[in-house]
């Protein structure tokens, strides 16, 4: 190969969403008005669809009492994808299926039906208006951390479960 068809072949992996390298990415999934474990797994099935996702392992759902919202208990899951969206692209398509879902946003932290966090891409440490990763709050939170140590119990210290072991969050 030439040295100009393989600068064309290191731009196109670059800048072409279907042709850069998989990556894993954690997310998580809540949801506390409606029929919440529907939405849960519709959402589950609905990420399995996005274009250039392929759905990993997914937990059990959990059962929450509110952190820092209000309304009916939670519903909550961890799912692992691999992408070969960019974190951007990855938020956007996930803004996309809350929306599907009937998401309204009345004032910060309110009920509702669905909301779904990149909680891990990757490495990647990403501080932008719209996105932060590894998502700020996820080691605070049992309803993160429980299913989350569920599938992937390499990325949760021992420590840090025991730290949240108070808040209530059942497994169903
Ligand atoms: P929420 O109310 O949980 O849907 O999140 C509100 C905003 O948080 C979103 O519009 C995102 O721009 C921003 N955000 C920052 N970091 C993240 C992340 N890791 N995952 C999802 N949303 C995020």
């Amino acid at each position: 190969m030439t040295q100009a068809a393989l600068r064309a072949v290191r731009a196109r992996l670059a800048t072409d969403p279907v042709v850069r390298a998989a990556i894993t990415a954690y997310l998580a999934l809540g949801a506390n008005l409606g029929e919440a474990q529907a939405t849960v797994r519709w959402a589950m099935a609905a990420i399995a669809a996005l274009p250039g996702c392929a759905l990993g392992a997914c937990s059990s759902l959990y059962r929450t009492a509110p952190v820092d919202s209000s309304g009916p208990d939670y519903i909550n899951a961890v799912v692992e994808i691999s992408t070969t969206l960019c974190a951007p692209d990855l938020l956007a398509q996930l803004h996309g299926l809350e929306q599907q879902a009937g998401r309204v946003r009345p004032y910060r932290n309110a009920p509702r039906t669905l909301d779904l966090d990149i909680l891990l891409y990757g490495s990647a440490k990403i501080h932008s208006p719209k996105l932060t990763i590894p998502h700020p709050r996820m080691m605070e939170r049992a309803f993160v951390l429980m299913p989350l140590a569920e599938i992937a119990p390499s990325l949760v210290p021992a420590a840090q479960l025991l730290l949240v072991a108070e808040q209530a969050c059942q497994r169903l």
